[in-house]
């Protein structure tokens, strides 16, 4: 007789949530990112224990239909696309339809949510992957997720989470980049009655800086605006005197979507090589667009890698531009063509 059986939805979504939900702060990204995917223009993330024993987001975006709160649930439900081919133009953050199944999996998972067509929201509280209520409910316009006791029935994962405070520490760095991104967005985290981190929402990427890095690197930055047929570079760099003895004050996002690109750190960083000393790494928020087409964004579940099509074009572009806002103090630079 064969050994081999399928794995009921429930087992799998646990095994997908092992790739998924690492942390506190991997529920809060994919949240936080649904949020934006709906239109939101407000989100505020409330935490406890580091996330571990509460999440709450809210969001005032476009809400979910009641047709669609129980079934948002299931695994490779989404919304976002609808075929293959809709991968190569895919603008929204999310795609896989795998974040609240395996999240649900693996927590107590509490939805509000209202549309602005509809009289009344919806409550639906999923545990463990079992749906445990679902009800008509009076709730404002947009989405409200309460995550609690994460990891409860996933004991070795459970074993394997920080202290609270380094917890509220990776909460509070997804949500930093995720505002750095989005300067058209207010975000709020608070951490019990603690304030942690409130973007304007003005659409200033250097009153996001300000809220997230404090006063000091505001004095060393220079603007960097570029743009050719093929991509837009934008953003500010921090001048030598604001470089780091590490990389995780360099934030790239390449069509809204946080990415770390070695190319790109090292194309900047190939610009700044004649002045800044060995081991110091120059500070930055840089927005790169490029056609949809030539990126695959599709090469990594957690997405933060990319791959570019043309990489030798990007390299010399992004080190032409950075070079050029160094030397002439910042601003709009528009060559005809690159060499
Ligand atoms: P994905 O984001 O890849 O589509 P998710 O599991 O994260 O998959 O979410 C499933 C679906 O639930 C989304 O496609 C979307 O339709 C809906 N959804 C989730 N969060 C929100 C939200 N905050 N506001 C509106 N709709 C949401
Ligand atoms: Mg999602």
């Amino acid at each position: 007789m064969g050994r081999i059986i399928v794995l009921d939805e429930n087992t799998s979504n646990k095994i997908a949530a092992g790739e998924v939900v690492e942390k506190p702060a991997s529920v809060v990204k994919e949240l936080v990112e649904n949020s934006i995917d709906a239109g939101a223009t407000s989100i505020s993330v409330d935490i406890k224990n580091g996330g571990i024993s509460y999440i709450k987001i809210a969001d005032n975006g476009i809400g979910m239909d009641e047709d669609d709160v129980e079934i948002a649930f299931e695994r490779h439900a989404t919304s976002k696309i609808k075929r293959a081919e809709d991968l190569d133009s895919v603008i929204t953050m999310g795609f896989r339809g795998e974040a609240l199944a395996s999240i649900a999996s693996v927590a107590s998972v509490e939805l509000m949510t209202k549309t602005a067509a509809s009289a009344y929201g919806m409550y639906v509280h999923v545990r463990g992957g079992v749906l445990q209520d679902v009800r008509q409910t009076g709730c404002p316009v947009g989405t409200t997720f309460i995550i609690k006791d994460l990891f409860f029935n996933t004991p070795a994962r459970y074993k394997f989470l920080k202290k609270d405070s380094t917890e509220a520490g990776y909460i509070s760095d997804t949500i930093s980049r995720i505002a750095l991104g989005n300067p058209n967005i207010s975000f709020k985290l608070t951490n019990g009655k603690t304030p942690l981190i409130h973007t304007p929402g003005n659409n200033d990427l250097k009153s996001v800086i300000y809220s997230i890095y404090g006063k000091e690197i505001i004095k060393n930055l220079v603007h960097i605006e570029y743009a050719d047929d093929k991509v837009k570079i934008s953003g500010y760099i921090g001048k030598p005197e604001a470089a780091r003895s590490n990389r995780n004050y360099q934030s790239l996002y390449i069509n809204k979507r946080y990415v770390k690109s070695k190319l790109v750190s090292y194309s900047v960083e190939q610009a700044f090589s004649s002045i800044l000393m060995k081991n110091r790494f120059p500070f930055f928020v840089l927005n790169i667009d490029i056609n949809p087409i030539l990126v695959d964004a599709n090469v990594h579940p957690a997405k933060i890698e990319v791959r570019f099509a043309d990489e030798s074009y990007l390299s010399r572009t992004i080190y032409m531009a950075v070079s050029n806002a160094l030397t002439t103090g910042g601003g709009l630079f528009n060559p005809v063509s690159v060499p």
